[in-house]
């Protein structure tokens, strides 16, 4: 444990050698930026993943980028993210997040969700993958919009502060749901149970939000910090999105335009 705010289990460190080991092993030349700060150290073998998915690779991809090389990607990894709701048996608040990043911007990314359907029963399928590419769409979920007219916000649900609550409040909530996880929260926009993910403090990190950014803008959404200003990925950005987060599938200009301004003059970029 780091800390109370920011805990780091096993599990967190366990995947986050196997993401970054396999990656690496497969990319050499990739920059990856992972979450926990490890001890270098030769991860062992049986935590190497080798295989691909045939399913993405059967897609074209899109012409801008064919040309890409290597060197130029950056890969952000967020190996568990709602670890404080994982301490808490929250299964389903977790997700794993891996986003490629290409010229500063979120091109691709991966919410894996170990724990879906956790208590569907014995016949669920355990576990699934989301993905997406910019032109390409986003697969693995049936993107449904949130209940027109509705205002329902979804936040952070250990992290909250006066401010948080404050901008909420402004927004003229309907519902507020409160649930742990950058990309839990991400999939609570694009299969329609919230129509803006709302956070108007520093916390959230690049990791945090390529992956979910990536999704969310290849089926035509819109994360921003709270200011509009939209998150850069490039390998020497900083890691904190001080200024926090506004996302949503739709009409993100309604809800940017009502973030009250004694909240951005709070949350500097
Ligand atoms: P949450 O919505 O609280 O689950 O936060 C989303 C992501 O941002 C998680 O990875 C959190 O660990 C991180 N985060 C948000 N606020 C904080 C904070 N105050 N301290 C540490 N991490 C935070
Ligand atoms: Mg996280
Ligand atoms: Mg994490």
């Amino acid at each position: 444990q780091s800390g109370a705010n920011d805990l780091q289990t096993k599990a967190d460190r366990m995947v986050q050698m196997s993401i970054c080991a396999s990656l690496a092993r497969k990319f050499p030349k990739v920059t990856i930026i992972g979450e926990e700060e490890l001890p270098p150290h030769d991860v062992a073998e049986d935590l190497i993943e080798d295989g691909h998915c045939e399913e993405i690779l059967k897609k074209p991809c899109p012409p801008q980028y064919t040309g890409i090389k290597e060197e130029e990607l950056v890969i952000w990894v967020d190996p568990l993210d709602g670890t404080k709701e994982y301490t808490e048996g929250l299964l389903d608040h977790v997700t794993v997040l891996i986003g490629i990043a290409y010229g500063g911007k979120a091109i691709a990314g991966v919410i894996n969700q170990p724990y879906y359907n956790y208590e569907a029963g014995a016949d669920a399928v355990l576990g699934r993958t989301i993905w997406g590419v910019l032109g390409m769409g986003a697969f693995g979920f049936e993107l449904t919009e949130a209940p027109a007219g509705k205002h329902i916000i979804v936040t952070t649900r250990s992290h909250s502060s006066t401010l948080v609550n404050d901008c909420i409040a402004a927004l003229n909530p309907d519902t507020v749901i409160r649930v742990g996880g950058a990309g839990n929260k991400i999939i609570q926009l694009i299969e329609g149970k919230a129509s803006a993910y709302v956070f108007a403090s520093p916390g959230c990190k690049k990791w945090d939000t390529c992956a979910p950014e990536a999704i969310l803008h290849a089926v035509g959404g819109k994360i921003t910090d709270i200011h509009g200003n939209s998150f850069q990925y490039n390998k020497e950005v900083k890691h904190m999105n001080s200024a926090g987060v506004l996302a949503t599938l739709r009409n993100y200009d309604y809800y940017a335009s009502r973030i009250p301004n004694t909240v951005k003059q709070s949350l500097v970029p």
